[in-house]
């Protein structure tokens, strides 16, 4: 019988395949030296995450891993490095609830934020609200999805004209179903308020430049969170550099996650489907009207244009949705 002889792929297979192996073996998941902690920061090749025990860590991350972004839970192995100190290094990461995402170059996606429990939309008396905007951040609440949570502040500055304003936002989308809070940093309004709808879940502040979302979390941040958000890093030149944190621990399990990339979010449309569920109130006639590919502007029997009219949807965020998606359109 003749001899069985390995072809050049098989070998090739086998020996990948014992590659794999020894890989696989030094990562051998002993449960004592896993442990699971958060994002707290990313830089590179390298990031400090978070333990149960509020420890911050520095760790490197293994290869081929994919987006990691502040916020996300990292399965972290404690294995001596060459030198024989302790290394921590991310071997995986955790299946996450949603991801941020900002436009990068050439259609490119950058990972901002995961596991976010609620967007909190800020706004002010000055610069002027702007209801269009708000709409677009409701949206991208809706399909990242997390909660929705609107702050008018500078309440300080509220005058005869500006009140008006306010009162007809908060009673709009208060009886779209959001809440909405009147705050005033300059003269402490609200804070409890704030300090409680933020507890127990993960935040982001999003809106304007100059809407004062420093000062908001400034002023709902417990002094010693505010140290603990630095860590000082040895560079092994006797030099120590601060690596800023961009998650942060309020009061009552609350946290918040604040970055550039956080701040200067703006949200993108991926289709009209999104668009569509973005609107909680325009989205409950979404399929009523009497074509199915119906554009909701001039066919008859249009079930949202009916809503409109009849005083069941309101008109401003009707106007806001169809604009979205012409803008979408025309992209
Ligand atoms: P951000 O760009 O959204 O982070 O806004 P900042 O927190 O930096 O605030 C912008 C400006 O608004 C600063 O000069 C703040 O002092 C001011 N500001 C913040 N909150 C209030 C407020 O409640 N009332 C008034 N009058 N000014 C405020
Ligand atoms: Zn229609």
């Amino acid at each position: 019988m003749a001899k069985r002889r390995l072809s050049d792929q098989q070998k090739r297979r086998i020996s990948t395949q014992q590659k794999n192996k020894i890989e696989d073996e030094n990562l051998q998941l002993d449960e004592a030296s896993t442990l699971t902690a958060r994002v707290v920061s990313h830089h590179g090749r390298q990031l400090f995450a978070e333990t149960e025990k509020h420890e911050k860590i520095k760790c490197k991350i293994r290869q081929n891993l994919g987006d990691i972004a502040c916020g996300d839970y990292v399965v972290v192995q404690q294995a001596p490095a060459i030198t024989g100190e302790a290394q921590n290094v991310v071997i995986a990461v955790k299946e996450r609830k949603n991801l941020l995402v900002k436009s990068g170059f050439a259609g490119a996606t950058k990972p901002v934020a995961a596991n976010i429990g609620q967007v909190v939309i800020v706004t002010a008396i000055k610069p002027k609200p702007n209801p269009y905007l708000i709409d677009r951040y409701l949206a991208a609440a809706e399909n990242l999805p997390a909660e929705a949570l609107i702050v008018i502040n500078k309440a300080d500055l509220l005058d005869h004209e500006t009140k008006k304003i306010v009162d007809d936002l908060t009673e709009l989308y208060q009886s779209i179903g959001y809440r909405v809070i009147t705050s005033s940093m300059k003269q402490d309004v609200a804070l409890e308020e704030l300090e409680d709808a933020l507890s127990n879940t993960t935040s982001i502040l999003v809106g304007l430049s100059g809407v004062g979302k420093s000062s908001i979390v400034k002023a709902i941040l417990p002094k010693e969170t505010i140290r603990i958000g630095e860590t000082s890093e040895s560079t092994g030149e006797g030099k120590h550099t601060t690596t800023v944190s961009a998650l942060y621990h309020l009061k009552c399990n609350g946290i918040i996650i604040d970055s550039p990339g956080v701040r200067d979010f703006t949200p993108i449309n991926n289709s009209i489907e999104e668009i569509t569920h973005g609107f909680i109130d325009v989205r409950k006639f979404n399929g009523a009207c009497k074509f199915t590919n119906c554009s909701h502007t001039n066919e008859p029997d249009c079930a949202m244009k009916q809503a409109v009219d009849e005083g069941n949807l309101n008109k401003q965020r009707f106007n806001n949705y169809l604009r979205m998606v012409e803008e979408f359109n025309q992209q």
